[in-house]
């Protein structure tokens, strides 16, 4: 079967999404030549949802069977007609019949470039009162150590270089199977090979629960010094009624213990700007903590009532105060990425290069996942660089050398 694919929304979802489609059969990269579309969605926000919606409606004029894979048919069924093949993320490890052929979608692998991205579960432990994933993905699965295991070693006989472990929170990973995230991880990082985990997405509620054996491992050479963990608000009144399980002090613990340890570790978060309940005081609080924690990475996203949250029908502040919140945010994010950015020209560092760049360039990795430009490299390989200007969010590296690994101990 020749399918042609589009994949929406977190890491998660599109490696899913791919995996379905390497396991259907021949992946085309043209409606017309496919026998088969498949779109992946994603229904995060209101707005995305609609893209969803009038991308289905688009593809369906192609006359050819589309299969409606994610979040959209998991969490808003009643939004699909019936011409189309609804597939929920839970049907993921199930055997499916799609068009009378017998596939397990989660027997297929997705590797872009050297980059293999590995879904490790499915849901979460939280119960946060704005998220409609949590209606389409439901509570927490564990995909099992071993799966994992063979599917990191697949991808490293294929070449990848980079493994990104993706899931709602990584950090639940293995609470309803009896192990752990860092027990997991060090089994995948005991493996022989040339290759750097990046862990996806954690809750700060979950990663406090498992601190030391997290820094641990984070400690590994094999494990990039990237740690994404969503605040959402720096505000302890807003976080009690998003339900989110943690305080700001918590937080602020969690990536000043990172620090204490990993001095140069990569932070990057998340904020909701304007949830119902939110004054100026309140975002003056996510202010300061932004202030106080630099992060280089900042995913700024205007609340979004979604249907069958709780918080669906709570009165949201003006949209010129969360336009004016907004703004304060992201100005104040590029004057952090800036300096950062600027502070590590001249510097020599290590890099790895998972895979092509735009316009016939490279785009390797620092240990601390920094992404470096280069002219002229191999995908897969290592070099040593030197840092010699800063974009606004991206660094430009001029080869020295070529090296063996980026890891000391191999
Ligand atoms: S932890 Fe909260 S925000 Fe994250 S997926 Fe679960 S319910 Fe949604």
């Amino acid at each position: 079967m020749k399918v042609y694919v589009e994949a929406y929304g977190c890491s998660q979802n599109i490696a899913e999404t791919y995996m379905l489609a390497n396991s259907m059969g021949e992946i085309v990269y043209t409606p017309d030549d496919a026998d088969t579309l498949l779109i992946g969605t994603c229904v995060v926000i209101a707005h995305t949802e609609h893209r969803m919606l009038r991308r289905i409606r688009e593809l369906k004029k192609y006359r050819k069977p589309v299969i409606v894979y994610g979040c959209l048919p998991s969490a808003r069924r009643e939004l699909l007609e019936p011409d189309i093949i609804p597939i929920p993320t839970w049907k993921f490890r199930e055997n499916v019949n799609i068009l009378g052929k017998e596939i397990v979608p989660m027997n297929g692998l997705f590797m872009w470039d050297a980059i293999a991205t590995i879904p490790i579960a499915n849901g979460c432990l939280g119960n946060c009162t704005y998220c409609i994933t949590k209606i389409a993905r439901g509570t927490l699965r564990s995909y099992p150590p071993d799966w994992i295991l063979e599917k990191v070693k697949k991808a490293i006989s294929q070449g990848a270089v980079e493994i990104r472990f993706s899931a709602q929170d990584t950090a639940a990973y293995g609470r309803d199977m009896g192990t752990s995230l860092p027990e997991m991880l060090e089994k995948i990082l005991s493996l022989s090979g040339k290759f750097m985990v990046r862990i996806g997405m954690m809750e700060p509620r979950e990663a406090y629960r498992i601190l030391q054996p997290l820094i641990k491992v984070y400690g590994n050479p094999g494990v990039y010094k990237f740690l994404h963990i969503p605040v959402q608000s720096g505000n302890n009144e807003i976080l009690r009624l998003m339900n989110r399980g943690y305080t700001r002090k918590e937080f602020e613990e969690i990536i000043s213990r990172f620090r204490s340890e990993i001095s140069d570790i990569t932070i990057s978060t998340d904020i909701i700007v304007g949830f119902p309940g939110e004054d100026n005081d309140a975002f003056e609080d996510t202010y300061k903590l932004v202030e106080r924690v630099r992060p280089e990475i900042l995913n700024i996203t205007r609340f979004s009532p979604r249907p069958k949250t709780p918080a669906y029908k709570w009165k949201s502040p003006s949209t010129n105060k969360v336009k004016d919140w907004s703004a304060r945010l992201s100005a104040l994010h590029r004057e952090i990425v800036r300096e950062k950015l600027q502070s590590l020209v001249g510097k020599e560092m290590p890099v790895i290069v998972p895979s092509r760049g735009k316009k016939g360039r490279f785009l390797a990795r620092t240990r601390e996942y920094r992404p470096v430009i280069l002219e002229n490299a191999e995908i897969g390989k290592f070099y040593r660089v030197e840092i010699i200007d800063a974009g606004e969010s991206h660094l430009k590296g001029r080869i020295l050398q070529e090296e063996n690994t980026m890891r000391e101990n191999n």
